[in-house]
């Protein structure tokens, strides 16, 4: 009788927790959260954990500027406590999904607090290359995770001080890597304009890029190419690098053109498939720093 009496009351308390009487998602279970990136999916699911359910919309190799979303990535905003967005004007298409989604997920712009840049007279969106922000961006991840679960907020804590320790540490050997390209050859040219927030806090001077900073919009005109074939050349870059979310055909023949090398592709805007060398937030920047100060130093 007493388990009879003790199960009717778990079965009522199972059916309180997962309707809310608005309707808003509840947190019976690992918390919904929905990513709009891969960069911000792998620092979120660092904090997060085994605590959370995480789908992240724009995935390894793909494009957050250009992306298209599915019906698959409505549910999921539907379904969410919680959404978290770098902002910074990179996800052009997240309020009409959102609001077409009927979804009450809270929204939180993980870049908050962050000094935004500016690029070609918008706001730079690619925070994420200058790790201090990336540390930023995992203390607004702990803060709002254990804002919408605040039952395991602890263990936020407690994943969000380690991973940011070795973030810690991450910055620390980038500054060591750079060291070791001479001052005046640490210059980037690139496919589109997203090493800007790793230029200012790791000394390196952007001479440009073949697309502005989103990788929306029209192509450059011809004198526009003539232009960055010019600087390339009159400011002794001795590489320029290839992206893996966009197309790099201009920037070959602008090399070509320039008569250097392009060398391997960096990861930029998004991380690299499963089982790759950039799977993750750490490993990217270490492949990218790695790639730049090679072919920089050479
Ligand atoms: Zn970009």
């Amino acid at each position: 009788m007493i388990q009879r009496l003790a199960f009717a009351i778990m079965v009522a308390l199972m059916i309180a927790a997962c309707g809310g009487a608005d309707g808003s998602p509840t947190v019976a279970g690992p918390l919904k959260v929905v990513a709009t990136f891969s960069v911000l999916g792998d620092i979120a699911q660092n904090v997060g954990g085994d605590k959370i359910e995480l789908r992240t919309l724009v995935g390894p190799g793909i494009d957050t500027h250009t992306f298209a979303p599915s019906p698959a990535d409505n549910r999921a905003l539907a379904e969410a406590a919680l959404v978290l967005e770098n902002g910074l004007g990179f996800e052009g298409w997240l309020d009409d999904l959102y609001s077409a989604s009927g979804s009450k997920a809270a929204r939180v712009v993980v870049t908050d607090g962050i000094a935004p840049l500016e690029a070609d007279g918008e706001t730079d969106p690619h925070a994420w290359h200058n790790v201090a922000n990336a540390i930023r961006m995992a203390e607004n991840i702990r803060d709002a995770l254990a804002a919408a679960d605040p039952a395991n907020a602890a263990t936020y804590r407690s994943n969000a001080e380690s991973y940011i320790a070795e973030l810690q540490t991450l910055d620390a050997w980038v500054f060591d890597e750079v060291e070791r390209v001479p001052e005046e050859r640490r210059k980037l040219v690139t496919t589109h304009d997203t090493f800007g927030y790793f230029a200012e806090r790791y000394g390196f001077e952007i001479v440009g890029a073949v697309l502005p900073s989103s990788t929306e919009g029209a192509s450059p005109s011809a004198q526009e190419v003539a232009a960055l074939v010019e600087a390339v050349r009159s400011v002794g870059v001795p590489a320029v690098f290839a992206e893996n979310v966009s197309s790099n055909s201009l920037l070959n023949q602008i090399a070509a053109e320039a008569g250097i090398a392009v060398v391997a592709s960096l990861y930029t805007d998004a991380l690299g498939p499963p089982g790759s060398d950039s799977d993750t937030y750490l490993k990217m920047m270490q492949y990218n720093v790695a790639t730049i100060v090679r072919e920089l130093s050479k």
